[in-house]
Parts: structure tokens; sequence; C-alpha cells
């Protein structure tokens, strides 16, 4: 669908400026005329344009309240408004850089291209369909031990040379392409220097030794904690 169809068909949740916004990204050449639907979410819809994946934020008819505690919790933002919008476009900016952060230090996540307002463009992953869920095809992974340690490498990269804590790391913010795995959704990760960063880390070591459980590897907490360099 073309991008205007796209917003007149969500236009109760994207306001006039989403489209604007879209209309400088295609003027900008960051997306194409063209989107279609890959995800919708409570907060954001993800759609397709070509090879890129644009993750659009609701700016209507969904509470942010759930998020300021997020954005309060990294002390890299100082001072944002905290008007409806004020808090997505500070939501959109910290996943960008988050994302950019992560990218850099070599994680396994989509390049991440541009942001702009509520707007994200990154790289899409998959081919004509979008890459699964790693919780939706975990149990038909053949070589389970190998993807687990490969998951355990991308957070040890995340943790230890981006300095973030993911802080939402579970099988449902990883995607699996051609026996690789993908980091998503990083919009809440905080730098481990942070006072809330324990709290984000204990949740993330639990989602992975969940992970490890459904791929029957064998490994607990202590362990998990020695191989990822944080004891
Ligand atoms: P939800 O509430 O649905 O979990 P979310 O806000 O958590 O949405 P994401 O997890 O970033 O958003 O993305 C939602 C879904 O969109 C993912 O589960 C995945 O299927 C798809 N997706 C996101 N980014 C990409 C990408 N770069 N390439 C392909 N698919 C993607
Ligand atoms: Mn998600």
């Amino acid at each position: 669908m073309r991008y205007r169809e796209i917003w007149k068909t969500y236009s109760k949740v994207f306001d006039i400026t989403t489209l604007n916004v879209l209309e400088e990204l295609k003027e900008d050449r960051f997306i194409s005329e063209d989107l279609s639907v890959i995800s919708e979410g409570k907060e954001a819809i993800v759609f397709r344009s070509g090879n890129r994946a644009v993750k659009i934020y609701k700016v209507m008819g969904v509470s942010y309240k759930g998020q300021l505690k997020y954005l309060e919790a990294d002390p890299r933002i100082r001072s944002f408004p905290r008007t409806q919008i004020g808090i997505i476009y500070t939501w959109v900016k910290k996943e960008f850089k988050n994302l950019r952060r992560m990218f850099k230090s070599l994680v396994s996540v989509p390049a991440p291209y541009v942001y702009k307002k509520n707007v994200l463009v990154m790289e899409f992953i998959g081919d004509e369909e979008p890459a699964p869920v790693l919780h939706d095809i975990i149990d038909k992974i053949e070589d389970k031990e190998r993807v687990f340690y490969d998951i355990i490498e991308e957070y040890k990269k995340i943790y230890n040379k981006a300095g973030l804590v993911h802080g939402d790391f579970s099988d449902y913010n990883l995607l699996y392409y051609r026996n690789k795995v993908y980091v998503i959704d990083v919009s809440q990760a905080i730098p481990s220097y942070s006072p809330a960063a324990f709290t984000y880390l204990e949740k993330d070591l639990e989602n992975i030794l969940n992970i490890a459980n459904r791929m029957k590897v064998k490994i607990d907490r202590l362990e998990l904690m020695r191989i990822l360099n944080i004891l």
C-alpha cells in the first residue's frame, strides 16, 4: 500500500505530522512509496518498505505513562517534555541511539538508518517473509546449543562492548534468520552504569535462563553470569 493509504487506514493512531514525516523520509530516499504491515503491537506498528523496516509509534489512543519510568531510569536523558508527544519522540530517539550503539559494537541488530519524530527506519531482516521471532520457531531449531551460545555472545557484546543492559531480552525480541540471531526492540535499554541497571540485568538473566530451558541447554545462573563476564 502507498504510505498515504497506510496513513488513512491508521488515521486513528497516526497524526498528520506522521504523514509529513513519511513524506520527508520518502523524499530523502529512506523509504519507498510502498509500505506493508509486518506487525501491529500495542504502541507501534512495524512496516516493511523494500529492504527497510519502518517502526511507527502510535501517537493517539495509546498511553505512554509506562514509558516514563524507563526514560527516567536512563541517565543519558536529562530533561524531556512530559507530554504524550514529548515522551514518544524521546522514546524513539532513545531506541535509535541504543540501536546505533549496539550496531557499532557489532551486536547482531538491524542496521539503524534514521529516526524522525515517531518513526524509526532500520534494516529489514528477512527475505520474502520477515524473519520469525525466536519464540515461534525455537522448537524447530536443530542445533539448539549452538544457537543458545550465539545468543549469549550477543548479550555479552551488549553488556561488555556497548555498555548497555537490554531490559527486555526475551525470545520475543530475537529474530532468527539464516541460522543467525538478531536482537530487536532495544528502546528500553539503559547504560550498565545506571542505578536501575541491576534490575534490568536480573530480568534479562531470567529471560536467558528461560530460553536455555526451552532449548534444553543446561546452565545455571552463576555459570551464565560467569560466561557473560558479569562476575
Ligand atoms: P510488540 O508490542 O508487537 O512486541 P514492539 O513495540 O515490541 O511490538 P518490536 O518488537 O520492535 O516492537 O517489533 C515488533 C515485531 O515487528 C517483531 O516481533 C518482528 O516480528 C517485527 N520486526 C521488528 N523489527 C524488524 C526488522 N528490523 N525486520 C523484520 N521484522 C521486524
Ligand atoms: Mn517486541
